[in-house]
This record gives structure tokens, C-alpha cells and sequence, in this order.
């Protein structure tokens, strides 16, 4: 039998490529890759001939794809699994392959590496020892709102992954859920040349990000409930009647 592994790639420098990914470019007889354009430009970068067959395993086909990968393990395949940045499964395509090898009882290995929920984190300053990682926020206002509602309480550390088009209307969110005060930060083009981390209070950036609009990929870390926010639901209440006013 061969192997699934799951091999995260860099998220912005192509220097945090690990020498076992490089490795399993040149060496896995089948390579699963979220796009496969994107594959071979990280192998030229790397300067890695990609030795396998190579598919296409993105999120709309990888559960039809998940079977027939794993017909190939069974034969003895290693079969590595890519997405175009990070940790595959996270945010990204990789979770069908792994619950059918599980299912399947085949095995599963991973190639650890980059992830942007780890590296944000980490520099965010914020406590490290709990944390939650809630990806992307809905898209609309109402199920965003809705959502956040549900962290007021939460006392880890929040980790979202947002996106440039919605940053605006996340920060305005996040500051009626949480309230002006809580610590945050913005973690922009982390691992590239312009990373920049904006830290402070969740006010003091969504000023910033207004006067100073940030451009790139970013993630947003906010500090969990101390537990000294009594006011807080209902002054958020007001706060959201006067926007949805202000809409009207
Ligand atoms: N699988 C990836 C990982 O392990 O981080 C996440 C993929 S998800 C589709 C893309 C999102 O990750 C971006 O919208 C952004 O929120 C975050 N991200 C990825 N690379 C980043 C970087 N270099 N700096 C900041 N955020 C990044």
C-alpha cells in the first residue's frame, strides 16, 4: 500500500518550502494539486522537476476525485495532496481525501509547513494558549452579525481569515459585536515583503484600515471575553439599530 500526504506550500515566500516537500514533488507517483498551474509555478520557483501524474483536486470535484486517488494508494501509489497555499484542508480542498482514506482505512500522512492561522496568530501578541480558528465570516451583513453574536462570549483568541473586498464592512462588524476596546490584529502579506501586522484595539484599527485602506491577503486575530464586558450586548443592540437606521 501507498500513502496520501497531505504537504503544506509557502504562503508568500517560496523559501518556507520544506526540504520534504520538495522531496515529494519530485518523488510522488501522483500529485493532487488545488490548481495545477499554480503547482507548476511553485515547482519552477523551486527549481523541482514535478515527477508524477498530476490532477486537478479542487473544491468542486474533490469528493468525486476522492476514490479513485485512493484506488492508486491501494496499489501502492504515494499520492500527495497540494492546495495553492498553506495547509491543504484548511480553507482549502483536502478534508474529502482524508475522511475516505480514514473511511478506507488507508494511510494518511501529513508534510507539515506554512499556514497563515498559525503565523498570524503567533505575532498577533495576543494569548496563544486557546485560540479559535473560524475561517471566513459569511458574506452578508445579517448572517455575519448573526455569527459574531454568537462569540461575544468566547474567551480564546478568535482567528478569521478575511478577504480585501470585505474588509470595511468586517471591521464595522467586528467593533458592533465586540465593542471599540477589545485587542486585535491586522495580519497582512504575512511571509512577504510588505507583511505588516496592525495591532491595537479593535477601534483603533478599523481607523486605521479606513484611513489607511490594506491591500493583500490578511487574517484578523481578536482577543476572547474577559469576562468585563457587561454592557456589551446592550449597547450593541443600540449601536446595530442605529446603523440599520442609518441604511434605511
Ligand atoms: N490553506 C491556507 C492556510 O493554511 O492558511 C488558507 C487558504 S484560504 C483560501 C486564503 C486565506 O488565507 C486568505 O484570504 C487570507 O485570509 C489567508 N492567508 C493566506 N496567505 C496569507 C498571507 N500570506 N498573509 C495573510 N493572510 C493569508
Amino acid at each position: 500500500r501507498g500513502t496520501v500526504v497531505l504537504a503544506a506550500t509557502p504562503i508568500g515566500n517560496t523559501a518556507d518550502a520544506s526540504a520534504r516537500l520538495v522531496a515529494l514533488l519530485e518523488r510522488a507517483d501522483i500529485v493532487a494539486a488545488e490548481d495545477t498551474r499554480r503547482l507548476y509555478a511553485l515547482a519552477n520557483r523551486l527549481g523541482v522537476r514535478v515527477g508524477g501524474h498530476v490532477v486537478a483536486n479542487h473544491d468542486h470535484n474533490e469528493r468525486g476525485k476522492a476514490d479513485g486517488l485512493l484506488d492508486q494508494v491501494e496499489a501502492g501509489a504515494t499520492v500527495l495532496v497540494v492546495s495553492d497555499a498553506g495547509m491543504p484542508t484548511i480553507n482549502d480542498p483536502g478534508l474529502a481525501i482524508v475522511r475516505r482514506a480514514i473511511e478506507r482505512g488507508l494511510p494518511v500522512t501529513c508534510a507539515p509547513g506554512p499556514s497563515a492561522v498559525l503565523d498570524a496568530l503567533a505575532l498577533s501578541g495576543l494569548p496563544t494558549d486557546r485560540f479559535c480558528y473560524e475561517g471566513f465570516l459569511p458574506r452578508k451583513h445579517a448572517d455575519r452579525m448573526q455569527h459574531l453574536r454568537m462569540l461575544q462570549s468566547e474567551r480564546r483568541t478568535m482567528v478569521f481569515y478575511e478577504t480585501v473586498h470585505r474588509i470595511d464592512e468586517a471591521m464595522a462588524d467586528l467593533e458592533a459585536a465586540f465593542g471599540t476596546d477589545r485587542p486585535m490584529a491586522l495580519c497582512r502579506e504575512l511571509t512577504k515583503d510588505y507583511e505588516q501586522i496592525r495591532r491595537g484595539t479593535i477601534g483603533e484599527v478599523r481607523a486605521s484600515v479606513e484611513s489607511d485602506p490594506p491591500r493583500g491577503e490578511m487574517v484578523l486575530v481578536v482577543g476572547g471575553a474577559t469576562g468585563a464586558e457587561p454592557q456589551q450586548g446592550r449597547a450593541l443592540d443600540v449601536q446595530e439599530l442605529a446603523r440599520l437606521a442609518q441604511r434605511m
